[in-house]
């Protein structure tokens, strides 16, 4: 069974999948209390529902008919063990499974078919020291590696990461933390540095989406 927050279907907002629509399975609970978490109904179970895989599987059906692009995220998704059931009934069923985990919690037993989307924390998130740098083992090239980023600091702090480790992935994403950076000044500094990577756009909030 798993705490489920939310089940919906939208855009997806902020990767290399940015722009296709999506069905997604919110869970809930998370390890972290993130400064700028926008996704604060999720940080407990309280207000979840309590699901089977098969019930996940059985409202992923009634939404978005024939789209087989599924993200499960949270909250932290990872927290909770049964996600693992979820993961292999999802491919399975042929979906494309994106995962986006808060990169604190160890990534070896996620299945190899699902596309990681890992967050590599900043200072001005409050939870830098819990990056698991161990998980960069775990990163092959269809992974997603994404700074969400709000300070002079954090943007001193990504680039630094870039350069100072080995990122098997070359797929990395610099977003703006809202309302602590603009987008436009977080783009300026990577045209001025000529950084090889995407700028993370939040299209679902642009688009007042869910
Ligand atoms: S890891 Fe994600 S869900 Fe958890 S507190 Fe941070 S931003 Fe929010």
């Amino acid at each position: 069974m798993l705490f489920v927050n939310d089940i919906f279907y939208s855009i997806q907002g902020e990767s290399s999948f940015a722009g296709y629509p999506c069905k997604f399975v919110r869970l809930a609970g998370c390890n972290l209390k993130c400064s700028y978490c926008d996704t604060e109904e999720a940080l407990t179970t309280e207000n979840s529902r309590k699901l089977s895989v098969s019930e996940i599987v059985n409202d992923l059906n009634k939404i978005g008919g024939k789209i087989r692009l599924a993200e499960i995220t949270g909250g932290e998704p990872l927290i909770q063990e049964a996600v693992y059931g979820l993961f292999d009934e999802l491919i399975k069923l042929n979906y494309t499974v994106l995962l986006e985990t808060n990169g604190s919690i160890d990534l070896k037993s996620v299945p190899e078919k699902i596309v990681k989307i890992v967050d590599i924390k900043c200072p001005s998130s409050g939870f830098s020291h819990k990056n698991n740098y161990k998980n960069l083992d775990y990163i092959t090239a269809t992974d997603e590696l994404k700074f969400v980023i709000g300070t002079e600091d954090d943007y001193a702090f990504a680039k630094d990461f870039l350069k100072n480790n080995l990122i098997k992935t070359s797929k990395i994403i610099f977003s703006a933390a809202f309302a602590a950076m603009s987008s436009k000044d977080l783009a300026l500094k990577i045209l001025r540095d000529e950084l090889n990577v995407r700028l993370g756009i939040q299209l679902h909030k642009i688009l007042q989406l869910k």
